[in-house]
Parts: C-alpha cells; sequence; structure tokens
C-alpha cells in the first residue's frame, strides 16, 4: 500500500458482510470506509433479499391465516380481501427503515460512504467510478446474484428472479418455479397464500439440498398438503414467452419425453453466483476458482497482498449471518485481534410455513463420515403450546455423539423453528451434551420444550411422548 493512505479500510459493498465489517473495523479505531453502487446501504439481505421476502412471508402468511384459518379459532370475518399494492408498500416501507438503519450506523460510527462502482486496482489501491482512493487493507464483500439458465430469459416481467418475484404487481394465476431450493420455496409460498397455482421444479429429487433428509421429506409433504405442486427430478429446458404467458419446456432429470407447462409467471431460483466479475479483480490478480468465488485463506486473504474478502463472494453458505460474522472476523483480524468464525455452528434456516431450521451435521453427513450417534426426536402435536396456537406440523431432532453424548447437529421442521435454533446453535458452539440440554429448564409452556424433550428422548426418556 501507499506510504499515506486516504482510509485505514476500504470495504467494496454494503451488504449484511461489508457494511458489518465497516462498522466494526470503525469500533476499533480504523478510518473506514465503504463502497456502495446501489442508491442504498443494505446489500441484497436488506434491500431485494432476507428483509423483503420476510416482510411478504408474514403478510401472505397472515392474509392466509385470516381468510383460512381463523374461523376455527371462533373468529368469523366475513370477507377477506388482499390489497396488494398496501401490501406491498408495506413490505417497502419495512425494507427503507432498515436500509435508513444501516445508514444511521454507517454516521455514527464515522464509516464514509463512498458512492459509486468501486474497481480494484492492486494492493492498496481502487477507484470510485474512476476517482483514486487509496486504503491499507481492502476487503472486497461484492455478494452474489442470481444464477441464470440457459433458455431462460430473465425480464423480471414474466421470467423474474427473486427481485421480480418480491414486487409483482398483480396474483399470478399459474406460477412455475424454477428451483426447490429456500428462495424458490419460500416466494413460491408467499404467493400461492396469495392465491396463486404454483407448481416447483426441482432437478433432484428432493427439496433443499443439504437438509437432512428426513425433515426434507416432511418438509415435502406438509407444503404438498398445503396445495404447493412438485415435479420433482425434472428439468426446464425452454421458457417461450408469448402474451398469453410463458410456455415451459420440461423434462426428466436423467432424460425421457419432454412435457410443456404453461405458466402466467416463472420464478428462476436455482441459485446464485459470486458477485466476481467486472470490477478488477483478475486484472489485479486476484484468484477466482472454478465458480468465480474468490479463493480465500483462512485468514480471508485472496492471492495479493493486503486484499481480503468475505461473504457470499467467497466460499461457503450464501447466507446473511455468515457474511457477518466473517465481516466481523476480519476486522478483528486486520486489528491484531483472533477474530474466527466457527463453520460448524452456522444455522440454516427456510422462513416457510412450517419453518425449517437446521445447525451442525446432518445424519447423512454423519453416517458418511463414519460417527457413531444417537437420535432424539419430538413432534410438536406432543407439545402443549404448539396445540395451543394450532400449529402441530414437525419436529425436533438432535443428533449426539453416541460416546461423548456431544450435540453434532439439530433439524426442526415446525413453528418458529429459526428462533428454536438459535439454543441448538449456542449448544453446539459450547461443544455442550444433549444432556445438557435436557437438564435445561425450560419455560411452560412454550414451543422450546420439544427441544429439550427432543434432547431428552436422545437417551429414550422424554416425559411427553
Ligand atoms: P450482498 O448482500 O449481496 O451485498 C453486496 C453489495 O455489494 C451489493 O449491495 C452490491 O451492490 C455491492 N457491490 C458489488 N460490487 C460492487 C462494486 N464493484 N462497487 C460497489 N458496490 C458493489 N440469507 C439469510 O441468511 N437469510 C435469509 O432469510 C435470506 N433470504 C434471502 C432471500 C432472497 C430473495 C435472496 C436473494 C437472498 C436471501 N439471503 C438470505 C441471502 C443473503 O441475502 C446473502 O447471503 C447476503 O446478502 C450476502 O451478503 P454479502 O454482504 O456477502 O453480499
Amino acid at each position: 500500500a501507499p506510504a499515506e493512505t486516504d482510509y485505514d479500510v476500504i470495504v467494496i459493498g454494503a451488504g449484511p458482510g461489508g457494511y458489518v465489517c465497516a462498522i466494526r473495523a470503525a469500533q476499533l479505531g480504523f478510518k473506514v470506509a465503504c463502497v456502495e453502487k446501489r442508491a442504498t446501504l443494505g446489500g441484497t439481505c436488506l434491500n431485494v433479499g432476507c428483509i423483503p421476502s420476510k416482510a411478504l412471508l408474514q403478510q401472505s402468511e397472515n392474509f392466509h391465516a385470516a381468510k383460512d384459518e381463523y374461523g376455527e379459532m371462533g373468529i368469523i370475518i366475513d370477507s377477506v380481501k388482499l390489497d396488494l399494492a398496501k401490501m406491498m408498500a408495506r413490505k417497502q416501507s419495512v425494507v427503507d427503515a432498515n436500509v435508513k438503519g444501516v445508514e444511521f450506523l454507517f454516521k455514527k460510527n464515522k464509516v464514509t460512504w463512498l458512492k459509486g462502482v468501486g474497481k480494484v486496482e492492486g494492493t492498496g489501491r481502487i477507484t470510485v467510478d474512476g476517482k483514486p482512493v487509496t486504503a491499507k487493507h481492502i476487503v472486497i464483500a461484492s455478494g452474489s446474484d442470481s444464477a441464470g439458465l440457459p433458455g431462460v430469459d430473465v425480464d423480471e416481467k414474466q421470467i423474474v428472479t427473486s427481485t421480480g418475484a418480491l414486487e409483482l404487481s398483480a396474483v399470478p394465476k399459474k406460477m412455475v418455479v424454477i428451483g426447490g431450493g429456500v428462495i424458490g420455496l419460500e416466494l413460491g409460498s408467499v404467493w400461492h397464500r396469495l392465491g396463486a397455482d404454483v407448481t416447483v421444479i426441482e432437478y433432484l429429487d428432493r427439496l433443499v439440498p443439504g437438509t437432512d433428509n428426513e425433515i426434507a421429506k416432511t418438509f415435502q409433504r406438509i407444503l404438498t398438503k398445503q396445495g404447493l405442486k412438485m415435479k420433482l427430478g425434472h428439468k426446464v429446458t425452454r421458457a417461450e414467452k408469448s402474451a398469453r404467458g410463458v410456455t415451459l419446456t420440461v423434462e426428466p432429470a436423467q432424460g425421457g419425453t419432454a412435457e410443456t407447462l404453461e405458466a402466467d409467471v416463472v420464478l428462476l431460483a436455482i441459485g446464485r453466483t459470486a458477485a466476481s466479475k467486472g470490477f478488477g479483480l483478475e486484472e489485479a490478480g486476484i484468484e477466482l476458482d472454478r465458480r468465480g468465488r474468490i479463493v480465500t485463506d483462512a485468514h480471508y486473504a485472496t492471492s495479493v497482498p493486503g486484499i481480503y474478502a468475505i461473504g457470499d463472494v467467497i466460499a461457503g453458505p450464501m447466507l446473511a449471518h455468515k457474511a457477518e460474522e466473517e465481516g466481523v472476523a476480519v476486522a478483528e483480524l486486520l486489528a491484531g485481534q483472533a477474530g474466527h468464525v466457527n463453520y460448524g455452528a452456522i444455522p440454516a434456516v427456510v422462513y416457510t410455513w412450517p419453518e425449517v431450521a437446521t445447525v451442525g451435521k446432518t445424519e447423512e453427513n454423519l453416517k458418511e463420515e463414519g460417527v457413531s450417534y444417537k437420535v432424539g426426536k419430538f413432534p410438536f402435536t406432543a407439545n402443549g403450546r404448539a396445540r395451543a396456537i394450532g400449529m402441530t406440523d414437525g419436529f425436533v431432532k438432535v443428533l449426539a455423539d453416541s460416546t461423548t453424548d456431544q450435540v453434532l447437529g439439530v433439524h426442526i421442521i415446525g413453528p418458529m423453528a429459526g428462533e428454536l435454533i438459535a439454543e441448538c446453535t449456542m449448544a453446539i458452539e459450547f461443544g455442550a451434551s444433549s444432556e445438557d440440554i435436557a437438564r435445561t429448564c425450560h419455560a411452560h409452556p412454550t414451543l422450546s420444550e420439544a427441544v429439550k424433550e427432543a434432547a431428552l428422548d436422545v437417551d429414550k426418556r422424554a416425559i411427553h411422548i
């Protein structure tokens, strides 16, 4: 880096990885700037990802409950109507409040927002919209973009990515979702609840790859019962647009007879790719892997001295909280501290209803690794609170080491699973045994008692089953 620099740390990208890194670096006494080309801070997550999708999931769930479920509770609403424009406006106000919140945090922590496109020139040097800026350390947190599919041309109106699916102006009659992963199932659920006939096409013969098989099977059964149609083991080879809608050509994944499917709107949700092209990385000598992700060492250093990378643009799960943890870790490492992320204790949540939440190893992982384990399970049908709130679908599954009883993984499908997974993540982080969870007093009546009971069931001594 040049002897005199404009900043100590420059972060490129103000998503959860970048903005958290910038704030932590400022807390540690660095002079920090964060480059962001979007009109607002917060990245994919706050603008077109986690936050707007969760707002729409909540709102559509409330609509569905008012229309189809409140009657059972003795609440009679004569006519429930959808005001989609208002629903979208509320979603946008949630986004606006969040992105403004990050702007406030930048001011509070004296982080400078350099507005524009950052381009990496080399160690210590970048440009922002062509203007040179220097720093001792550069952290790339450029995130990811929706992956494309040959033969399927996105126009964000009839054929949309998650971004378009978060702002449709009318409820489609028929929607086809390409991809049975987290984003496809969440946004498919939103539009299904609002009245669309939704078909999910997935290449593999299962949903949410990587999730514990038993959980994935239950998940598929529950979503199907709700009315989402599933076409697993199939691939889309072509999408043709007309004034009427989109005609999709669909084939069995292993080859076979093609068929066609009609849709008003197609959501392409087959994954995301690292945003590593077009801003000087390769020219500066930064190594990328086969999938375009920036290669880093255990301390987030790239192949060019003084340049680091975190979040969706490097390997690992593409999750906001993973990016945030890396943001904190790299800032602390730059300050000479022992920043570290425990990749064995990163929860993952699908915010459908019921939710799916997992942390640690799946049964399949443990079998592959030859680890001997015990299983404890507890269904929400046997949990008092779940019955009271009328949400008894699903179960908790605790996997513990046969010899040491250490908790190796927890997998939950059920109400508020995303909140319940926090104590399980803490258990794994602290190296707890299933006995530790089982002996911890849990408030009654709460959904969290199902976690305790599943831990008790590891040694077959659950009380309520
Ligand atoms: P991003 O959030 O992608 O931010 C990168 C930022 O860098 C962008 O704002 C971009 O404009 C900027 N940038 C890139 N290049 C440049 C450049 N050269 N100059 C200036 N600026 C640049 N994750 C969860 O954990 N939970 C969820 O519920 C969840 N829901 C999701 C729902 C959807 C629909 C989507 C699409 C994603 C969801 N995710 C969720 C994933 C989550 O959004 C990402 O993992 C997270 O945003 C990654 O953070 P990041 O900081 O690495 O990158």
